[in-house]
């Protein structure tokens, strides 16, 4: 895993360890000597961590990651406080700002390793993500950052897994007024909890009695419901390895006894915004799916998605030597219900036809709103003599009920013209389609409500 890390720090013998350290693991390293350079690099896009010295004259760490965080161009470029300042006041100023991490000078080499490298992990999936929810605002979802960003972090479902009585009561004293907390002693109990799947974050002891709780951190991470969700490790200096051994599984942060308050609620928060900020771009992501491939006034496939696999069901059947029927549906005289109920009736009249097609046809068809007032429906293993059959049954469950209209205070007849055609040793969807919409042309010249085959 490499990434582009800028190293923020006025005093340049800094500057030249933490780049020698980083360049021998393989991370591209850009410099800078101050706030408002660090800014600049940022801004154009040229690195994903920044490490960020606190103390500097002028703009101090504090001040840049507060503006990084702030510009929806940055506020997603992780960033590592770096300070000299071991107290816990200065990392809870840092995390307070946005900060996504600290270490502390002289930096130990291991755990700055261990640190860019989740970090940079972190943003490889954020940024596909982003990619993906990107495409998905310009087709008019809206995007996740925005509320993100005014995200306090706070609110949420926390698990603490943790023996110690004292301790567990004390966690769960300093975490009440900004979450919900259910502490958990046995560590079996806690992943059967966590698989349920009402949880948002975890904060796992490492000190259990009997039983690793790295062990614990790795079958979260495995688990389908909860390998996306943060945990956060409360360890004992001496854990140091196992600490780093957590990170490199994907733990998401760590803290150690005795723990402080005001740094717990911090990073509890950041990872909390984290996820968040992640969900709701896999939400995004989701409806952008839906929305390529379902017609968002009937819920059924659009045209799009038959074009995708029109094809492929096609060539399935042929393959099997089984046969496979294309029904093609107008509705008649539609032009007529807008102009005389207007556009809402018409929608309404839409979305009525989708839902008697789908009670009329089999599971194993597929449905789709081609477009307008037409729908298409693909019925494999289905020869045109059983196809006329469905096709009759269709165009009587259109006919045979009035549509509601005007919130059922209204209702009005409906009927639907319908050709079909049954594939031949033609491969060809485009063939298929043709021979059925000339049959549809036929039950529309010949009277309408009707259903018409072609003979192949
Ligand atoms: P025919 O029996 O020959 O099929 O006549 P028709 O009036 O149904 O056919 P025509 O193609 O002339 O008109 C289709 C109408 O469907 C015109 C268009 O405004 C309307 N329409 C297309 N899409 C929608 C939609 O999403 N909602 C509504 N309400 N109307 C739509
Ligand atoms: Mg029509
Ligand atoms: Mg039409």
């Amino acid at each position: 895993m490499t990434a582009r890390v800028l190293v923020v720090d006025d005093v340049l013998p800094n500057v030249k360890l933490l780049e020698a350290r980083l360049t021998a693991e393989y991370f591209d390293v850009l410099t800078a000597m101050s706030g408002p350079e660090a800014l600049a690099i940022c801004a154009q896009g040229l690195c994903d961590i920044v490490l960020l010295d606190v103390m500097m004259p002028g703009m101090d760490g504090f001040e840049v990651c507060t503006r990084l965080k702030a510009d929806p161009a940055t506020a997603h470029i992780p960033v590592v406080m770096v300070t000299a300042l071991d107290q816990p006041a200065a990392r809870v100023r840092g995390l307070e700002a946005g900060a996504d991490d600290f270490l502390t000078k002289p930096v130990d080499e291991v755990a700055l390793l261990a640190r860019v490298r989740s970090l940079a992990r972190l943003k490889v999936v954020l940024d596909e993500l982003r990619t993906r929810a990107d495409t998905a605002s310009t087709l008019g979802v809206p995007n996740a950052l925005i509320s993100t960003m005014t995200d306090t972090g706070t609110g949420g479902r926390v698990l603490v897994v943790d023996d110690r009585v004292g301790s567990a009561e004390r966690i769960k004293g300093s975490l009440s007024k900004d979450f919900q907390v259910e502490v958990e002693a046995d560590p079996q109990e806690a992943l059967f909890r966590a698989a349920e799947g009402a949880y948002d974050l975890f904060v796992i002891s490492l000190g259990l009695k009997d039983y690793d709780g790295l062990r614990l951190c790795s079958q979260l991470r495995s688990l389908e419901r909860t390998r996306n969700l943060p945990v956060l490790m409360i360890a004992d200096l001496e854990d140091r390895t196992r600490i780093l051994r957590g990170l490199d599984m994907g733990v998401n942060d760590y803290l150690l006894r005795p723990v402080d308050r005001n740094e717990l609620l911090a990073r509890m928060r950041t990872q909390m915004r984290r996820k968040r900020y992640a969900d709701a771009l896999r939400d995004n992501v989701q409806a952008s799916i839906e929305m390529a491939i379902v017609d968002s006034l009937t819920g059924l496939h659009n045209r799009r998605y038959l074009e995708n696999h029109f094809a492929g069901l096609l060539e399935q059947s042929i393959n099997r030597r089984r046969p496979l029927s294309m029904m093609i549906l107008d509705i008649d005289h539609f032009k007529k219900v807008n102009d005389t109920y207007g556009h809402d009736a018409g929608d309404e009249v839409l979305r009525q036809v989708a839902q008697r097609l789908r009670r009329v046809v089999r599971q194993a068809d597929l449905i789709c709103r081609l477009g307008g007032e037409e729908f298409v429906v693909i019925m494999p293993d289905t020869a045109v003599d059983v196809a006329s059959r469905i096709a009759e049954r269709v165009r009587h469950s259109i006919e045979a009920t009035m549509f509601a209209i005007e919130e059922g205070r209204r209702a009005i007849p409906v009927t639907v013209s319908v050709g079909l055609a049954e594939s031949d040793r033609d491969r060809s969807p485009d063939a298929l389609y043709k021979r059925a919409d000339r049959a549809l042309y036929r039950s529309k010249n010949e009277g309408r409500n009707r259903v018409s085959a072609d003979a192949a």
